[in-house]
């Protein structure tokens, strides 16, 4: 069984305040920070849920999933796509996701901004960087960062609005604290170096959020601590 929308609630408002805690312990607007409700391997109700809250963005880590759930339901939500991507999926993403996170090379960067062009849009992207090095992990290599970006800067149907990462999985909280300062680094460098905002900086899941808030994520991605533990993947 699926959990309630009531339940939901109550689980979204525990989020919310800790969000909101968070923020005030790193001097921040809790308006600044935004959640994105992970729904992956969980059902399209869960989409609905996260819009009936009054969030405004879901994540899928598959494209497939993701296209066919959007298709399922009328959520007034932005799906992004958050999972690793591959290539002869590039269409399809173009296709079906609002925003597209897990740019990491620059042949992909060139397969979605050609599908994007031919679909007469602008696809909003983020730059998926390792910044954990994590070998499990993917995402750009830091040092590859800048090359990647100008290449993104310089493609006519894309609009590069920040960068992502996901830390690796540790017992120590200092790997996922430092990695998070990692990526912030790395975005106010390549901000100030092409004058291009970088904005959103998507960083921090259920189990460490507050890190990345204290590191200056503007955006959460959140699955567990909203629906629980996931069902097993298909
Ligand atoms: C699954 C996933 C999340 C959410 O993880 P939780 O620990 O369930 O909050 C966040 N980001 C990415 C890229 C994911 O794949």
């Amino acid at each position: 069984m699926f959990i309630t929308y009531e339940e939901f609630r109550d689980r979204a408002d525990r989020v919310r305040a800790e969000i909101a805690a968070a923020c005030v312990a790193a001097g921040r607007a809790p308006q600044d920070v935004g959640l994105l409700a992970v729904t992956k391997t969980q059902p399209a109700a869960a989409a609905e849920h996260a819009a009936r809250y009054g969030l405004a963005a879901v994540g899928e880590n598959r494209v497939q999933e993701g296209a066919e759930k959007r298709a399922q339901t009328g959520a007034a939500v932005r799906w992004e796509l958050i999972g690793h991507l591959q290539s002869n999926k590039a269409k399809l993403a173009a296709t079906h996701f609002d925003r597209v996170q897990s740019v990491d090379s620059g042949k992909l960067l060139g397969l979605l901004d050609r599908a994007a062009g031919e679909l007469g849009k602008v696809l909003p992207v983020l730059l998926q960087i390792n910044a954990g090095r994590d070998p499990a992990k993917f995402g750009a290599e830091l040092e590859d960062a800048p090359g990647l970006l100008a290449t993104a800067l310089a493609l006519p149907h894309l609009r590069v609005d920040g960068l992502m990462t996901i830390a690796p999985l540790s017992d120590d909280p200092a790997v996922a604290a430092r990695t998070f300062a990692t990526l912030r680094e790395l975005r106010d460098r390549l901000a100030a170096e092409t004058g291009a905002p970088l904005r959103e900086l998507s960083m921090g899941m259920s189990g460490d959020l507050a890190a990345a808030i204290a590191a200056g994520s503007t955006l959460v991605r959140v699955g567990t601590a909203l629906y629980g533990a996931r069902p097993p993947a298909a």
